[in-house]
């Protein structure tokens, strides 16, 4: 406790924080990241800077469709849709997802959608919504292991409901790919990361992302480690073993990971 982590060597470069914004928006466009439902959060997730609010402003009505005509004009292959988590609409947005989602194929059948989804407080017939509504690859965080949830989320997320998302989806629509991720970093023992990914696989989850936590402010949790390369190499391998169809697993592999949107592409096609 106390005294701030020095930052690892493997972790001096290109690091995207603190650049200017458009070179941040450029990285967004480069990942085919689309964030929906405003930029304001009801929740307060230990490790988010977002912005919070009890109650954010109201959806935009004309975002799917904006939104579907933004993507179909970029001519793009593979588009992520994320969004905060929007506890103060009764379907948490799940319907404006899903139009969304709809709006994007009907334009181009050809391009694959991933969604990363808020829990929706666990209520399946929202999860059920995105799940059939075209996407391809259904993304959900549970962003770390089962003992640090409370220390690390929202106490409104758990472990059981996120995992109980993930099966959901697999339940309706056996053919969507379910991905999730954890943050390294944060205090957590090997045995509890080998639960956590026991616990993905009897879930169902295809895909899997392991990547290092980075503190966004002095206000967020501290870095209780740094997770060497060799050891996220390790995580990788066992994640090969354990049967996900994609394991990524580096300190710089962040949710929407390049490689692994060419892996899925690959096989999705
Ligand atoms: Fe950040 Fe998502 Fe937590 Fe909201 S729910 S505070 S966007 S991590």
């Amino acid at each position: 406790k106390g005294e701030r982590l020095r930052l690892p060597p493997w972790l001096k470069t290109e690091i995207p924080i603190g650049k200017n914004y458009n070179k941040l928006k450029n990285t967004l466009r480069d990942l085919n990241l689309h964030t929906l439902m405003g930029d304001t959060c009801t929740r307060g997730c230990r490790f988010c800077s977002i912005k919070t609010a009890r109650k954010p402003p109201p959806l935009d009505a004309e975002e799917p469709y904006n939104t579907a005509k933004a993507i179909a004009a970029w001519g793009l292959d593979y588009v992520v849709l994320t969004s905060v988590d929007r506890d103060d609409i009764p379907d948490g947005g799940a319907e404006h997802f899903a139009k969304t989602v709809s709006y994007i194929k009907e334009r181009n059948p050809k391009i694959l959608v991933e969604c990363l989804t808020p829990d929706f407080r666990g209520d399946l017939a929202a999860v059920e919504k995105i799940a059939l509504s075209g996407l391809d690859v259904y993304a959900h965080n549970v962003e770390t292991v089962r003992d640090l949830q409370r220390h690390v989320r929202d106490p409104r997320a758990n472990f059981d409901q996120s995992l109980s998302v993930l099966r959901h989806v697999k339940k309706v629509k056996s053919g969507v790919l379910t991905k999730t991720s954890l943050m390294l970093g944060l205090g957590e023992t090997d045995a509890q990361i080998h639960a956590a990914l026991k616990d993905f696989r009897e879930s169902g989850v295809d895909c899997l992302t392991l990547g290092q936590y980075m503190q966004p402010t002095k206000r967020n949790l501290k870095v209780e480690e740094y997770v060497t390369p060799e050891k996220f190499a390790y995580w990788e391998k066992v994640g090969q073993e354990m049967g996900f169809v994609y394991t990524a697993s580096g300190p710089l592999v962040r949710t929407s990971y390049r490689a692994g949107e060419f892996f899925l592409k690959n096989l999705l096609e």
